[in-house]
Order: C-alpha cells, then sequence, then structure tokens
C-alpha cells in the first residue's frame, strides 16, 4: 500500500470528512459511500482507458471466485471449450473449478519445467469457436509475466486473471472480453475484486445461475445487488487517484516497474551464477522476482540475514523454492534498492 494512502486512511478513518460517521459506519446506500464507488469506477476508466462497452464491477470472493464465475458465466450451457493456457500455479487451479462448470481444455502448459516459461508462436492453437481463452498475465508463485497478451482470435473473448500486475502498466482493454483482479496486490486491501467485462458477453449468463455468480445482478445493480465491501472500495479509490495523480499515470507506473525489476535482475545476472533465476529471461515479471540459491543452507542464511537488514517476506513458494521479492507498485525504488545491494554483499560474502 503506498504510504500517503494510508495515511490518509488513518486521518479518515474515525470520522470521513462531511460525514460524522466512519467510512465503515455509513450505509452502502448512502450517497456519500455510492458517490464514492462511482468515483473509484470511472478512476479506473481513466487510468485503464476503459470504453462504455465495458462493466466495471466490483465483487467479492477474491480472485478464486472468479476461478468458477468466469465458467459458470461463460461456458456453462453453451456446449462450447474454454481454452487454458498454464504458465503457472494460478492459471492451474483455474481450470480444475472450470471443469467443474463444463468442458475445459489445457492447450499449452509449461509444467514439464516448473512454469519457467511463457509460450512461444505455434506453441498453442486456439479453436475459432473456443467459449474463451483463458490466462494468467502474471503467475505470481513463479514470477512469469507476459509482456503482451497471448495470440487470440477475433471470435474468441481473452480472459485475463490480472491479480498480480493489474495497473502495473497500461492495458487496452478492448483486446479482452473479460479481465479480473483482486485487489490485494496492487489496488488495495483484500476483500474486492474488480472483474472488467465486455457486456455482450452478459447474454451468455445463464438465468439460473444462484445470484450472486451471475455477473448480470451485479452489472444491473452497480455492484450493489448485496451489500459491497465498502472499506475495501473506498481504498481502492484512493490507491486509483493516487496512481493517476501522484504517479502520473500507468505509463510512468510501467517505468517505475522497469526499473525496480531491472535493479533485481541485474544483480541475479551479474552474480556469476550464485543467484540463478527461475524464469527464462523473457518470462521474466515487473512484479515478482523469483531466484534460488547455490543450495537450501544458503537459502536459510540469505532470509536471516535479510531480516537484520529489515528486508522481509523474502521466502519463495514452496512449489518453487527458493527466494521471491514481490515488488508491487508501492514498494519504493529505495526498498528495492536496499535489497539489491544486500543481493551483492551476500553473494560477495558467500559465493
Ligand atoms: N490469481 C493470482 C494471479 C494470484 O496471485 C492470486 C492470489 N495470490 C489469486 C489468483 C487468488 O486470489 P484470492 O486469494 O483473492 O482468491
Amino acid at each position: 500500500m503506498p504510504l500517503s494512502v494510508l495515511e490518509e486512511v488513518r486521518d479518515e478513518l474515525v470520522c470521513y470528512p462531511g460525514a460524522g460517521a466512519s467510512i465503515m459506519e455509513i450505509s452502502h446506500r448512502d450517497k456519500r459511500f455510492v458517490d464514492l464507488l462511482h468515483e473509484a469506477q470511472a478512476t479506473l476508466r481513466q487510468l485503464l482507458g476503459i470504453s462504455d462497452d465495458y462493466e466495471v464491477l466490483f465483487l467479492q470472493g477474491g480472485a478464486a471466485l472468479q476461478f468458477s464465475m468466469i465458467p459458470a458465466n461463460l461456458l456453462r450451457g453453451t456446449g462450447k471449450t474454454a481454452q487454458y493456457l498454464l504458465t503457472g500455479s494460478w492459471g492451474k487451479k483455474a481450470i480444475k473449478e472450470a471443469k467443474k462448470e463444463g468442458d475445459a481444455l489445457s492447450i499449452y502448459d509449461a509444467g514439464e519445467t516448473n512454469y519457467d516459461r511463457l509460450p512461444a508462436a505455434g506453441d498453442y492453437q486456439v479453436a475459432d469457436d473456443a467459449a474463451y481463452l483463458y490466462y494468467c498475465s502474471n503467475e505470481t508463485i513463479q514470477g512469469v509475466q507476459f509482456t503482451d497478451e497471448p495470440a487470440c482470435p477475433d471470435s474468441v473473448p481473452l480472459v485475463s486473471d490480472a491479480s498480480s500486475d493489474f495497473l502495473c502498466r497500461p492495458l487496452d482493454i478492448s483486446k479482452y472480453g473479460l479481465l479480473y483482479a483482486c485487489a490485494q496486490k496492487n489496488a488495495g486491501p483484500a476483500g474486492v475484486t474488480v472483474a472488467i467485462v465486455r457486456k455482450d458477453l452478459l447474454q451468455r449468463s445463464p438465468a439460473d445461475l444462484p445470484g450472486y455468480l451471475n455477473y448480470n445482478n451485479h452489472a444491473e445493480a452497480d455492484s450493489e445487488w448485496n451489500t459491497p465491501p465498502t472499506f475495501a472500495i473506498y481504498v481502492l479509490g484512493k490507491i486509483a487517484k493516487w496512481l493517476r495523480d501522484d504517479i502520473g499515470g500507468l505509463d510512468a507506473m510501467l517505468q517505475q516497474n522497469q526499473q525496480k525489476s531491472q535493479t533485481l535482475y541485474q544483480v541475479i545476472d551479474q552474480s556469476n551464477g550464485f543467484y540463478r533465476g527461475h524464469a527464462q529471461t523473457e518470462a521474466r515479471s515487473l512484479m515478482n522476482v523469483t531466484f534460488n540459491l547455490p543450495n537450501d543452507d544458503l537459502q536459510a542464511s540469505f532470509i536471516a540475514e535479510a531480516a537484520k537488514h529489515d528486508l522481509a517476506a523474502l521466502k519463495g513458494h514452496r512449489s518453487v523454492g527458493g527466494i521471491r521479492a514481490s515488488i508491487y507498485n508501492a514498494m519504493p525504488v529505495e526498498g528495492v534498492n536496499t535489497l539489491a545491494s544486500f543481493m551483492k554483499d551476500f553473494a560477495k560474502a558467500n559465493g
């Protein structure tokens, strides 16, 4: 979270200006909250250039509920196949849920190389009549990120799990049928998930879906079909404004993110093999820098030593092992520089 946003939230926590109460105490139907919700939607539209052909929905259930909502709305009852590109753990979880809703097929799976790469041209073929093509733009655990949208026929809606790289760079939303992201990486606290849905796709939702699961209900009720996560939406709105006004938009955010990730990848590449990046060079993530040390003992000592320098949360996910430096939008350049110089010192002392 950006420090300036946390400070603003702290200042307004007990009494939201003009409300005489906390934002957590006023009704979600109160005009002051409804205005905040609309403002958050409008700022996201502005940042990403989202046209009126799309709904911007604020949902609950995390990104994980979208693993089910997407096939429930876009696949169930169509008689078609949903096609999935698997470049890491989150894509794998998504297809598992999709299979419960209909015919879901993996057309690319980098599991053999422990998800260290992206598909090259010609590595997969999307059927022209697929229900949709699904991919995860940034695999958080492996640190593998698409630079551009994967090739997809015009007839097939492209669906993206952008949970861990949402708002890290500009996107051309018109290329997508649906793009979603849980907020807790780049867009706010846990509790709200943003789903950007092309309006024509809403016609696919079966009428007998459980109410919460039907995107139409959320679109028609302007994300107030039931009580939305008001506090999370309020903070998300502030982060969107921070990106627009303090950072200067998503082009500027991308520049910072490139600079931050390059700083760490450079240390890895110049370490004479002491640090070994998990992702292949072309697939390296701007958000999650994953790497290994020569052995488990050094890995443990790296984490322990780092903690002494106030460098925390560096342990990689157990499926990949090693180290993961998550450097989301709000991580300051100075934080990354501190880690980079620690890494150089550690390699010098232990290499
Ligand atoms: N997709 C991706 C890419 C993620 O990084 C995560 C969470 N780390 C999820 C899905 C799951 O999100 P949630 O816990 O909000 O369901």
